[in-house]
């Protein structure tokens, strides 16, 4: 097989490497891509898109059925195959998106698993090529826990989820984490009976205590019942459901069993011991400022270079990696990083919480305003959150926030601008916020610096 010479590799069509790989074919170079599976990588098709699709129809069940505290009784029923053939319909619309985009930009798509053969050089299905630029961009898989038995039963993971047609009665999620959590009250409002095991002691235990406290809450609200603290030891399927035996001998019984215990790169079939690309313990590969890897030429990007696992990081080290092959270097660790959990609350998060403020070395502190204090959560009957805002003592610059709460990834995004605007707190208090909207609680919650 005769090596071909092109001008770059991408590995992956995930966040970041498709708009790479359309930006080089535009500019008119020569440009391979490898997919092994479908287009559009985690995201578009296991991820982002159809979780969000299901928690549209989960929520819209979930806010009827509490709209009883506004004197609103509905009588909610759920047709589940309407529910996950939207999800996939929805998944189908981004997912088509993506090959015509690739084409138009002249971008030779190769479907096939790539590994190096050499230093920038690939081979995948009928191809090899080298180029001398490479960019891995393979992003990860779900990581499956020790639990005996498991390898022989018909688990569910993130992968499987949205093929689903219909939900099992009973669902038994193993994970507490973002995935869990979303997956796992979107299947209670939809109609699963769903228990969440978790092994530490609670949600999301990354998050600061009472962020983790307001999930439990809220999903013990939706009818979740919850094990923490809790270690699935073993599993059997008898052909109808599936028996998880607990460190405790507790046993759960269910229809489903969904695994969220967190990713693992897909770094193993890339072959690279033939390059002089390095990867961490748990094989993510390692990147400089810049997210060149260890070798010469090859680039990493998005959830393999080991990054927080959000699409947008992805695609922001898209524009990175571009600026910096087009010759004005930028780094990738400058940018304020905001995510949010799309549970209801929300948890959103923004820069840093007070505890990552401190071991930075700021002289930070936080204030916190309950929800029941903004007009609108109160006359709206969604009082369950609070907004919390990080300041540095020296200068009253803005350093983070973590808000709970409805839609608290819509606002939370407004401090995250403001950090990167250098804004301080009294800028916020300054700011005059449309009464009576969430966003009222911005100006008042930068008022608490005032008072305290
Ligand atoms: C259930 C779920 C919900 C999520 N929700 C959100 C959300 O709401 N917001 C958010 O920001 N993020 C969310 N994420 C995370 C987000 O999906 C990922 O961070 C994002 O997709 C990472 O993009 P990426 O470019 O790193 O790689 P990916 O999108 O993972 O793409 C990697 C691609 O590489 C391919 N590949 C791997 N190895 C090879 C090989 N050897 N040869 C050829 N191809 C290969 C894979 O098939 C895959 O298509 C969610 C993830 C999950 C699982």
């Amino acid at each position: 097989m005769a090596v071909e010479d092109v001008d770059l590799i991408v590995i992956g069509s995930g966040q970041g490497g498709v708009p790479l790989a359309a930006a080089f074919g535009h500019a008119g170079k020569r440009v391979v891509l490898f997919e092994r599976d479908r287009l559009g990588g985690t995201c578009v098709n296991y991820g982002c898109t159809p979780s969000k699709a299901f928690l549209a129809a989960a929520h819209a069940a979930g806010r009827a059925r509490l709209a009883a505290g506004l004197g609103i009784h509905c009588d909610v029923r759920i047709d589940q195959r309407a529910v996950m053939d939207r999800v996939r319909t929805v998944r189908g619309e981004w997912n088509a998106g993506i090959a015509p985009k690739l084409a138009k930009s002249g971008v030779e798509v190769v479907r096939a698993s790539a590994a190096f053969t050499g230093e920038r050089t690939l081979r995948g299905g009928e191809r090899e090529v080298r180029a001398p630029i490479v960019v891995i961009d393979t992003g990860t898989s779900p990581a499956l826990p020790p639990i005996d038995g498991l390898a022989n039963v018909p688990y569910l993971t993130n992968k499987t989820f949205f093929d689903q047609t219909t939900l099992p009665e009973q669902l038994i999620v193993i994970g507490g984490g973002y995935i869990g959590l979303e997956l796992g009250q979107g299947a209670q409002r939809l109609g699963s009976a769903v228990t969440i095991v978790h092994a530490a002691g609670r949600l999301m235990e990354r998050e600061e205590p009472d962020a983790s406290a307001i999930m439990h809450t809220s999903l013990e609200r939706d009818g979740v019942r919850l094990r923490l603290n809790a270690h699935a030891r073993a599993v059997e399927h008898d052909g109808a459901a599936f028996h998880v035996t607990l460190a405790d001998g507790e046993r759960l019984e269910g229809e489903g069993l969904l695994i969220a215990t967190g990713r693992v790169p897909n770094t193993a079939d890339l072959d690279l011991e033939r390059t002089g690309v390095a990867v961490d313990a748990r094989g993510f590969v390692q990147v400089d400022e810049h997210l060149q890897t260890a070798c010469p030429g090859i680039y990493a990007l998005g959830d393999v270079a080991g990054q927080p696992a959000f699409t947008h990081v992805s695609w922001e080290d898209f524009r990175r990696l571009s600026s910096t092959l087009a010759g004005t270097p930028r780094r990738r660790d400058d940018r304020v990083l905001s995510y949010t959990t799309f549970t209801e609350p929300q948890l959103a998060r923004t820069g840093m919480t007070l505890a990552e403020a401190q071991a930075a070395g700021f002289d930070a502190r936080a204030e916190t305003l309950p929800l029941e204090r903004v007009a609108r959560a109160a006359e709206w009957d969604l009082e369950l959150g609070f907004y919390r805002l990080v300041v540095d003592n020296a200068g009253g610059k803005i350093l983070g926030a973590t808000f709970v709460g409805y839609e608290a990834g819509e606002l939370v995004q407004i401090v995250g601008f403001g950090i990167e605007l250098g804004a301080t707190w009294r800028q916020l208090d300054d700011f005059v916020a449309i009464h009576p909207t969430f966003g009222e609680g911005l100006p008042s919650l930068a008022r608490l610096f005032e008072n305290a």
